[in-house]
């Protein structure tokens, strides 16, 4: 069989966009999928389905492609590893390893001047977890250190449910602040060796965790703004990106940054630019991955994009009658799946 130019493991909705961008650039594309059915399926060239940790479908896959890219952080590092040893892996394992760790990643940010988390303790045994909770004033948020995203693996802890957590995988999870901030926004940056762009701060409304509505441009003050990019190409260059890396951050009351966190993929709030740039974040993504000049994104105009998650998805006729609307051809509806999503100009 012919060799691909680009191996994605994973193949949800990031993933059916990285297929969707690499098509239109003349890339073809392999996925390597742990589902059955999934988004990216009907969209590259090539996809194997089984398991990551499935050495004979993994050896398949590397010896398919010589670049490979992520659509989830949630990959084992030993799969990083193997892929790194004689390919191209963007961003690279050390990144990924990174941000698929909540402990890890926030010692990272915070060794880095002048840039901070919210407070966090980690965590050996439930003695802990009572004088943390004390110390983060009754109330605060568990969230595991891994395979959390869509706000799961995160609760919310205070002296009346405490008892509920004593038989916890303690060294598996922190105890974080609950943060009264003021917006949250996210910065995505696309970097290679030699050049860099950025996608300015988009302001991000949650629900339950979960992202519903991204905005852009953020209505935030231009001296936030600028601070909010300095920080994430500061995060970027001492990574050594080279790929796309998006960075979560809070805007507190006083407009000062707490970072989040990473995820060194395409994210959801940079769907926007699919219809709202001239250059979306999967196109500067495969610019990075194949060593060619990444572009400035050059928005159009400011413009709102809205997650369907759940049921709402029922109501895809009359969206898609009104809006441009992006299916992710998923099997099945569940409560908080995101299922697709739409844009808006405002
Ligand atoms: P996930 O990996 O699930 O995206 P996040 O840590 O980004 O996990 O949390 C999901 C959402 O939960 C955030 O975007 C934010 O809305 C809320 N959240 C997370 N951490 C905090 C915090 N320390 N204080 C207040 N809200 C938080
Ligand atoms: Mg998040």
């Amino acid at each position: 069989m012919n060799k691909f130019d680009l191996g994605i493991l994973g193949g949800g909705q990031l993933g059916m966009f990285i297929c969707q961008a690499a098509k239109k650039l003349n890339f073809s594309t392999i996925v390597l999928s742990q589902a059955n059915d999934f988004s990216a399926k009907q969209f590259c060239n090539h996809y194997l389905i089984g398991n990551y940790n499935d050495k004979n479908i993994l050896n398949d896959f590397i010896n398919l492609a010589d670049n490979f890219t992520i659509e989830t952080e949630n990959i084992p590092k030993e799969v990083l590893k193997k892929i790194e040893k004689n390919k191209n892996l963007f961003p690279s394992s050390k990144i990924v390893e990174i941000s698929q760790n909540r402990l890890k990643e926030k010692k990272f940010l915070n060794s880095l001047k002048g840039i901070r988390t919210a407070r966090y303790k980690p965590l050996i045994n439930f003695i802990d977890l009572k004088k943390s909770l004390e110390f983060f004033g009754n109330t605060a948020i568990l969230k595991s250190c891994e395979f959390g995203y869509d706000g799961k693996g995160q609760h919310t802890v205070q002296q009346s449910n405490l008892e509920n957590f004593k038989k916890l995988n303690f060294k598996n999870y922190i105890l974080e602040e609950t943060l009264d901030f003021n917006k949250e926004i996210s910065v995505i940056v696309c970097r290679t060796k030699n050049n860099c762009s950025y996608y300015p701060p988009v302001e991000n409304l949650h629900k339950n965790s979960i992202l519903r509505e991204t905005t852009f441009p953020a209505k935030i003050e231009k001296k936030t703004r600028d601070n909010a990019i300095k920080i994430a190409l500061e995060i970027s260059s001492k990574l050594n990106l080279i790929g796309i890396l998006a960075i979560e951050m809070f805007i507190m009351k006083d407009d000062s940054i707490l970072i989040n966190e990473l995820a060194p993929r395409p994210h959801n709030s940079g769907h926007w630019s699919i219809d709202f740039c001239k250059y979306s974040q999967y196109q500067n993504l495969l610019f990075s991955i194949f060593n060619k000049k990444v572009k400035d994104p050059e928005p159009i105009g400011s413009c709102k994009m809205v997650n369907i998650i759940g049921n709402d998805y029922k109501n895809k006729e009359k969206i898609e009658k009104i809006f441009k609307f992006y299916d992710y051809y998923k099997e099945e509806i569940k409560p908080l799946r995101k299922m697709g999503h739409y844009t808006k100009i405002t």
